[in-house]
């Protein structure tokens, strides 16, 4: 039987947080990359012959350098089976790509900054707030947006407080307590994010303990049904299976109009047995005759069961009375040959029994009760022609 689940601890939730992260943040890269090239040419293109000398182009190439690096790093991971994957080293790479586009994006905007006339320059700090105010998505795990945001803002920053005008300053101001602000915005998007990943995984964790648990309770069930129908002694059907059997077979036997007889069995002069060998040889050598009877039945359908004391009943669906008697005068005879011996019967120095065969069709003549009776009728018939021997009452007109 399998063992309950573990129990998710801290660390498995952590590791299993970094993995679903990373795939998230890998997950957006070919969008990412294609919208921020596309902002980069459009600024190159705009802004470029304002500012003297090719720094916009060297920009331009670099950007798109980078962005194609991330794509790549994108198709890598896209590749590795996922149980292969190392989710820290991926991380480590997420965080230096974030770092080298926000510092990529700075560096251009601030070289644009420099060279274009000031009434530019709005625009230019519009666009950098965007970028950091786009850079949100990378909030799946906060440390990946700070990285990307500081490398967006830090040297716009520094180049605006140290232009010492005014208005340089207070929008240098500005951008620094919108950093600070966007970073608490991040670390709540972040956490909210984290207890989804982790009520998810605690979801699933407990989805998989109760199949656990139902699979074993399943298997209990089983034995439980198993042992509740097995007589403990003998291993065969107990009495109490072999009348919900009957039920049903006698039902099925009348709806399909098909023979139905049954074999009772009585172990001769067990009395005496018991009195000269004892008990518990007694019930050994009730153990050997129940695997008697059970390997002489030929069909999965026909059913051996204790049916009390030293007695067991053989029902045999689909079969006439004549395959009853036969298979009957069969177990008599395999009994025999085990040679267990007896040292008190009056009829053979071997254990031996005697059988009662009935059969019909059962049909609305005839009950179950009747069937029972007749093969108590043939059972009490053969102990009073001597035992050792098979006698057959059928009931009813058996149409064989
Ligand atoms: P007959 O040939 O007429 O059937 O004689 P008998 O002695 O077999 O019949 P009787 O009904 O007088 O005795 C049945 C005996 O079966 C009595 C009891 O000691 C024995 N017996 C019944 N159940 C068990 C059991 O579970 N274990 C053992 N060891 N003996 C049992
Ligand atoms: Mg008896
Ligand atoms: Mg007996």
């Amino acid at each position: 039987m399998q063992a309950p689940a573990p129990l998710l601890n801290e660390q498995s939730i952590a590791s299993s947080v970094l993995a679903e992260q990373i795939k998230m943040l890998m997950a957006q890269i070919p969008t990412s990359a294609v919208m921020s090239f596309l902002l980069a040419s459009f600024v190159a293109l705009v802004f470029g012959d304002l500012v003297e000398g090719n720094s916009v182009l060297i920009w331009w190439c670099v950007l798109s350098v980078l962005f194609l690096a991330q794509y790549i790093l994108h198709i890598n991971f896209n590749r590795q089976h996922s149980q292969a994957i190392n989710y820290q080293h991926w991380f480590y790479a997420i965080l230096v790509s974030a770092a080298a586009l926000g510092l990529g994006w700075s560096t251009g905007l601030t070289i644009m900054l420099n060279g274009v006339p000031e009434q530019y320059h709005i625009f230019l700090i519009i666009l950098l707030i965007s970028l950091a105010s786009a850079g949100i998505t990378l909030a799946i795990r906060t440390v990946v947006y700070c990285v990307f945001q500081l490398g967006v803002l830090l040297p716009t920053i520094a180049w605006l407080l140290l232009q010492k005008q005014t208005i340089n300053v207070v929008l240098g101001v500005f951008l620094i307590i919108f950093m600070v602000a966007m970073w608490l915005f991040a670390h709540q998007v972040s956490r909210a994010l984290f207890n989804s990943f982790r009520l998810q995984l605690e979801n699933q964790s407990l989805a998989n303990s109760l199949k656990q648990s139902n699979a074993r309770l399943h298997v209990l069930n089983e034995e439980l049904t198993q042992l509740s129908a097995t007589d403990s002694l003998t291993q065969v059907a107990n009495r109490r299976y072999f009348d919900n059997r009957f039920v049903s077979e006698f039902s099925r036997a009348s709806r399909e109009n098909s023979a139905l007889s049954m074999i009772m069995i009585d172990v001769d002069f067990f009395k005496n047995y018991n009195d000269e060998l004892g008990h518990v040889a007694g019930d050994e050598c009730l153990q050997k005759l129940a695997i008697a009877i059970r390997d002489s039945l030929k069909r999965p359908t026909d059913l051996v069961a204790r049916y009390g004391g030293e007695e067991f009943i053989v029902l045999l669906p689909s079969t006439t009375v004549e395959g009853a008697m036969s298979l009957a005068e069969e177990i008599r005879i395999e009994i025999i040959k085990m040679k267990l011996i007896h040292p008190t019967s009056a009829v053979s120095s071997y254990v031996t029994v005697s059988l009662g065969v009935t059969g019909t069709y059962p049909g609305k003549d005839v009950t179950k009760e009747m069937l029972l009776k007749k093969a108590d009728e043939a059972l009490y018939n053969a102990k009073a022609a001597g035992r050792n021997n098979v006698k057959c009452e059928p009931l009813g007109a058996d149409k064989t």
